[in-house]
Parts: structure tokens; sequence; C-alpha cells
């Protein structure tokens, strides 16, 4: 009897050099084929979740603890109740003020294009309005960042009397004080990347294939009728999506809308409405890349799901995931445990 690796020996050629060159190229085909198979790559976040972009403010919470931002997307049932109401004051918060300088008008969508255009038409009827000086609210923003396509909608858009372009993004609070440091740190970078976005897009970095491409939109789709109707009114003829894009495209580069010379976060108190501080922010740009090269890398399946660092964990506290927490349970049953890379920030 012979042993099995003897029978492998004796039957067939057993390395590539006793292979003609053709059988070779077959084997290392269907040897990368099979490898293939093998090494199916795993979803990234942005998959799993069918993301096409992410919202500024998925980073900013994300900054604050990336494992409650990923709980809060699965399990948004678990959020306190308190934590809803406050989140829901503010919506109405924002919504008041927004109301206080335009109206707002429904508009019936057909496609994904007809939901775009929506947005883009805000943008380009704000646009007239800052170049004569005027004050915007909920002003929407769209750019990429490390190959990810963000959207966010800044508070409010401002010259100041220096003439200064200025960005005030309003916090309302449930507590009558200012917020801790780390609340601010997560304030800061939220206002810090939509002065990212809106500078690229005044500087024409937004070109209308970005936005086709990422989001996946087709151009040629032709627009609803209340879209266009709508486009009328406000000065515009279009007729499908890829007019918007260029329209948008060429309003906002060939305006002379400057970027954003100054960064203000006001912090009001809900119940008293009224103002409790007001925050300056430093932009530097190339810590806001690194930051958000940081956190993009997890929704890129570059790397795991991260919680709080052990100096952080007085967060967990008030985390409405603390019962359920992974990354709380292998805290606790010590460092070794823990299967995430460290934190670099
Ligand atoms: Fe993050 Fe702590 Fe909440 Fe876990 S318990 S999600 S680590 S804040």
């Amino acid at each position: 009897e012979q042993h099995p690796k003897q029978q492998r020996d004796s039957g067939k050629p057993n390395s590539s050099s006793d292979l003609p060159l053709e059988s070779l190229k077959k084997v290392l085909t269907e040897d990368s084929a099979a490898g293939k198979v093998k090494r199916k790559r795993a979803q990234t976040p942005l998959e799993k979740y069918y993301l096409k972009y992410l919202c500024v403010t998925d980073l900013s919470t994300q900054s604050w603890c990336e494992q409650q931002m990923v709980y809060g997307r699965e399990l948004p049932q678990l959020q306190a109740p308190e934590t809803v109401v406050l989140l829901n004051t503010g919506k109405s918060i924002h919504l008041a003020r927004e109301l206080e300088v335009h109206d707002v008008v429904k508009i019936r969508t057909t496609s994904r294009e007809d939901s775009w255009a929506i947005k883009i038409l805000n943008l380009l009827s704000v646009i007239p309005v800052l170049q004569a000086g005027g004050c915007v609210r909920e002003l929407p923003v769209f750019g990429v960042i490390e190959g990810v396509f963000l959207m966010g909608i800044i508070d409010e858009l401002c010259y100041s009397a220096k003439g200064e372009l200025e960005l005030r993004e309003l916090k309302t609070r449930g507590r009558p004080f200012m917020p801790s440091g780390a609340q601010k740190k997560k304030d800061y970078f939220q206002v810090c990347l939509y002065k990212y976005i809106f500078d690229a897009m005044v500087q024409g970095k937004l070109k209308p294939d970005v936005i086709t491409s990422h989001i996946q939109l087709r151009p040629e789709q032709p627009l609803g009728s209340q879209i266009r109707d709508h486009a009328q009114k406000v000065g515009f003829t279009v007729t499908c999506f890829g007019d918007l894009l260029e329209l948008m495209y060429l309003n906002l580069t060939l305006s002379d809308i400057p970027g954003i010379d100054c960064l203000k976060i006001e912090y009001n108190h809900q119940e008293s409405n009224t103002l409790l501080g007001t925050e300056v922010v430093r932009f530097e740009e190339e810590k806001v890349r690194e930051r958000a090269q940081y956190y993009l890398a997890y929704w890129k399946g570059q790397r795991e799901v991260q919680g709080v660092e052990i100096e952080e964990a007085w967060k967990c506290q008030s985390c409405s995931y603390s019962e359920i927490c992974d990354w709380r349970k292998k805290r606790a049953e010590g460092p070794e445990q823990r299967s995430g890379p460290k934190k670099s920030k």
C-alpha cells in the first residue's frame, strides 16, 4: 500500500516545473479563481447599510462614540426617550428658524433624481441671496472626502459686520449650561466639515459627474412635472436632472461667493430659549482631513468599529446602549481581550 503522498508523487506531476506551459497557465488561472472565491471580500459598513453617501452628522456623532453611532443605526428603538424628545424639540426649533427666512413648499417627487433635484434647487435658490450679501438658513452642501460622498445642511450663513462670511451653527441644549469639552469637540468637527465641503463647492470642485457617479443617479432622467414647475418659479428652465447639475456647477463656480471665513457655534437652552454661549472654532484643514480619514476608514471596512477609550468611559454612563455594549463588556474583561486596534487619536 502506498502512502497518499507517494501516490501523488508516482501518479501526476506534483510541481509546476513538471507541467507544460499551457497546462501551467490553466492551473494558475483555476487556482486564482478558486482563491477569489475563498477570499470573498466582506461587506463594508457602507455596503451593509446600503449607503451611497454619509451625512456630516454621521461623522460628528461617530466622533463622540463610534460604537454608539452604530447601535443608534441598528437599534434606534433602544434610544432613551429623553434623547428622542430633545432631538425632536431641536428639529422643531430649526424649522421655526428656517420659516423666519423662507416658506416651505411641498413638492411631489417621482424618482430618486427628483429628490436630489429638490436639494439642488434649494442650493440654487440661495446663491443669489448670498451674492447680494444676504443671510441664508438650512443650506444644503455636498462633497467628497476620502472617496466618500458627504451631505450636510448648514444652519446659517451670514456676512459679519467686517464683511466676512460667517457660519452659525445652532445647538439647543436640555441643560441650562454650556457643554463639556468632549461635546464641543464633536460640534467643532461638524462645523469644520461644513466649511471643508462648502469651500470645495464654491471653488468648483463639485463637478456634475461627482454627484451622479457617487449617488448613482441618471443625468438623463426627466424631472417630474412638480419639480419642473417649481424650478420655473425660481427662475430655472430645466428638463432633466443633468440640466440642474450643470446649472448648479455653473452658478457655484461663476458666483463670487467666498469660502467661509469664520465658524461659530451658538448654544441655546431649549426650555428658556436663552443663549448660553458662543464658541468660535478654528479651522485646521489638515487635522479635519486626518480625522475624517480615520472615521471613514471604518465605513470603508478598513478597520473594526471602536467604542470609547478608558479615559472617556464616563460617556458610557449616560449611553442608551451601555447594557448591551460589546465594547464595554470587552473593556471590562481587560485590554488583552479587545480585538480592535488602538485609536490613534
Ligand atoms: Fe460607546 Fe460606551 Fe455606549 Fe458602548 S456603552 S456604545 S462604548 S458610549
